[in-house]
């Protein structure tokens, strides 16, 4: 009998994604996969644990939280201290964000969550290179406050309006804030497109939670700092700066990640496999 309960609370839960993926089609979604955190209540709270090792980076997490708390949606962004470490290791129940000389690998920002039951987000991790934000081409606020609003946004279950470099003035977006646009605030916040989409995404309830942190979720599923734990490439942005991987995790549960790729990577061979590549 209680059996028979979880699977029908399952399927509602399931219906109702399907009626919110028709509804986001209709308006041209950017939900990214249907993935989004579970929980019994809204509005909720997301853990943003602070991992940054400068003031500046913190300036912006700072700002970038308030920015997606103002859209009046069920996700309501909180500030911790981080508990993660350079690597920046996903914690359950939380969003760990993190900046680090990553090296010269071609990307720029990095976003990856675990997911179990086919869509639910169980942890989440954003990572800033600042091996490219400290040189001149990306060391701008505008460009530091575009890739930190995306990666953050990617763990809330959002993916990108637009690819192909032009302004939505969404951070959800490619538009470079560099070169002759590196004065330019277009794209470093969210729009109400982004807002109109968190609260599609959250509408339904679930009867679990994974915004609570849970011995359950563990590091195994976590992606490291060699790009072969990705998994497999599933999709690209024509102009290659956007990939999208995907591992399936011995526990049965999904690490995909968003990589947000440098323009010099992109340029070189747009339609490449990046991680392969020279940098
Ligand atoms: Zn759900
Ligand atoms: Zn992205």
């Amino acid at each position: 009998m209680k059996k028979i309960n979880t699977r029908n609370l399952l399927l509602m839960c399931a219906g109702l994604i399907s009626v919110g993926f028709l509804a986001n089609v209709a308006s041209a979604t950017h939900s990214w996969g249907g993935y989004h955190w579970a929980r019994t209540a809204n509005p909720f709270a997301l853990k943003l644990g602070n991992n940054l090792s400068s003031a500046d980076w913190t300036s912006h997490l700072s700002a970038t939280s308030l920015d997606w708390n103002s859209g009046n949606t069920p996700l309501i962004t909180a500030i911790v201290a981080g508990t993660s470490n350079k690597r920046c290791s996903m914690v359950s129940g939380t969003t760990q964000v993190c900046n680090g000389t990553y090296g010269n690998n071609g990307w720029l920002g990095l976003a990856s969550i675990n997911i179990t039951g086919g869509v639910h987000i169980t942890q989440g991790s954003a990572k800033m290179n600042d091996t490219y934000f400290n040189t001149s081409t990306y060391n701008n606020p505008n460009e530091r406050r575009h890739v930190m609003c995306q990666e953050i946004a990617h763990t809330f279950g959002l993916d990108h309006q637009s690819t192909d470099g032009s302004s939505q003035n969404s951070c959800m977006d490619y538009f470079s804030n560099t070169g002759a646009n590196a004065g330019s605030n277009l794209s470093t916040k969210p729009n109400q497109h982004d807002f109109d989409e968190l609260n599609l995404i959250y509408a339904h309830l679930d009867t679990t939670t994974t915004v609570l942190a849970t011995a359950a979720s563990s590091s195994a599923n976590d992606i490291g700092d060699d790009p072969n734990s990705w998994g497999m490439l599933i999709s690209q942005s024509g102009n290659g700066r956007s990939s999208t991987y995907e591992n399936t995790n011995r526990d049965g549960s999904k690490t995909v990640t968003h990589v947000f790729w440098t323009l010099e990577a992109a340029a070189k061979c747009p339609s490449c496999d990046h991680r392969f590549e020279g940098h």
